[in-house]
């Protein structure tokens, strides 16, 4: 299969046809305070993307150093919107799992997921632990911290809920699905 006929993991993202648009200067990449650290800076991400390098994009650590400072989408020329494709690539990543191997976020963003797709709510300390499970030794170094926020009222270690969490779940899965289709 050439490049240009592999199915493009990207096509649900809502903003995916912008960077065509894209006319390279690198403006985005060099207000990016990231880019030094990122495996292709964003215009290198957009030009992957489409050339149909798609493996190379996926599994890029570029969305994860992105900390949505927005310096790139309000200088961008053609304002195309840098900083909400970052979001939706992490997504997309996180989803088919090719994060880097090093990269804990896809992790974290799972465990979120997987508490709100239960209870409907966030329970920090829940999110923890889940987390905790892939990373633990993570988990025992925030033990400490946990307990003071713990007894300060500022972390709940009761499981919040919505008053109907199935109908919730069943929302999500909706969702998913729609996702899955697009
Ligand atoms: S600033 Fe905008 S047009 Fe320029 S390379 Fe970046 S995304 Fe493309
Ligand atoms: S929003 Fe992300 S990609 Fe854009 S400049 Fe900031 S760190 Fe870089």
């Amino acid at each position: 299969m050439n490049k240009a006929s592999k199915p493009n993991p990207f096509t649900s993202i809502s903003d995916i046809a912008t960077i065509n648009a894209c006319i390279q200067c690198g403006t985005c990449s060099g207000s990016c305070p990231l880019s030094d650290q990122m495996d292709h800076a964003p215009r290198e991400l957009f030009a992957l993307i489409r050339e149909g390098e798609y493996d190379m994009a996926l599994k890029s650590n570029t969305p994860w150093f992105c900390v949505s400072c927005y310096a790139c989408m309000v200088r961008c020329p053609k304002e195309i919107p840098v900083t909400d494709l970052m979001y939706a690539f992490k997504e997309i990543i996180t989803r088919k799992r090719t994060a880097p191997k090093n990269q804990k976020m896809p992790d974290m963003y799972r465990a979120f997921s997987r508490i709100i797709k239960a209870k409907g709510r966030i329970t920090e300390s829940y999110v923890m632990a889940l987390y905790g499970v892939k990373h633990p030794l993570d988990a025992l170094k925030n033990i400490p911290l946990a307990v003071k926020m713990i007894l300060r009222k500022r972390l709940e270690p009761k499981a919040l809920s919505v008053s109907d969490p199935e109908s919730f779940a069943r929302l999500f899965e909706l969702t998913e699905k729609s996702e899955d289709k697009a």
